[in-house]
């Protein structure tokens, strides 16, 4: 598949969803969703991560960031694209979930395992673990062997932890951030009008988040390059 470099970050020109179906059927690699925080964000480990597996265009800002060096590709939203894996793989693969609050993760295999018969989740927990806890679900991760694993913790912690886990385990992993919320209905989507005009997703979460310090504080690499182009010094 042809690939773009935005910002020094390896990015696959995928056409449609089932372009990337095919891409990952028998890969054991991570699948990024390639945002703007993902594009504009200053992290070597971060950058390494990308370039070894296989980064998507995820939102607006990497599609255009694409054409824009003559290489088009399609918006793959990863909030709906793990329920097209779940939707192809669910009766000859297995999945393991890891990540978002307990509630969440729980309601999220209960309607799993209602919409997608047959499907063998073979383990799943929430996204609030402790370091020796932790061990244990890298354990358990080896131990069971699931062919998909989706994990949501938010970005990028979330891909520091599928690059420890793909280490001892090797099977594809998807970064699922918040689309588990999204599934149970606990938020609502960025509208497709945010994403045409202002393209910065991270910003629209952001404020309609207010209070969420720590998403604020993942604009900033974000907004540190936009107040360097505004001041012509970039
Ligand atoms: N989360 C978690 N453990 C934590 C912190 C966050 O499981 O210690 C979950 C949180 O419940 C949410 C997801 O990680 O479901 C992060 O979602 P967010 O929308 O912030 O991620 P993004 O899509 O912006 O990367």
């Amino acid at each position: 598949m042809v690939e773009a470099y935005l910002n020094g970050k390896r990015t696959y020109a995928v056409q449609s969803k089932e372009d990337l179906l095919a891409f990952i059927k028998n890969k054991k690699a991570i699948l990024i969703a390639m945002n703007t925080e993902k594009i504009l964000r200053e992290d070597i480990r971060l950058r390494e991560i990308i370039n070894s597996n296989i980064g998507y265009p995820d939102g607006v800002g990497a599609v255009l960031a694409m054409r824009r060096k003559g290489i088009p590709a399609r918006k793959i939203p990863g909030a709906v694209f793990w329920l097209e894996i779940v939707k192809a793989f669910h009766l000859g693969k297995t999945f393991y979930l890891l990540g978002s609050k307990s509630d969440i993760i729980n309601m999220t295999v209960i309607k799993l395992k209602k919409e997608y018969p047959g499907i063998k989740i073979l383990g799943y927990r929430d996204g609030y673990f402790t370091d020796a806890e932790y061990v244990e679900i890298k354990q358990d991760i080896q131990q069971r062997k699931p062919d998909v694993i989706f994990v949501a913790l938010g970005s990028p912690r979330q891909e520091y932890v599928m690059a420890d886990l793909i280490a001892v385990h090797p099977a594809l992993y998807m970064g699922l951030g918040g689309s588990l919320d999204l599934f149970c209905g606990k938020v609502k989507a960025v509208p497709d009008w945010w994403c045409r005009y202002f393209i910065w997703e991270g910003l629209y979460r952001a404020l309609s988040d207010m209070g969420n310090i720590q998403r604020w504080k993942r604009q900033l690499p974000a907004m540190r390059i936009i107040y360097k182009i505004l001041l012509g010094r970039l």
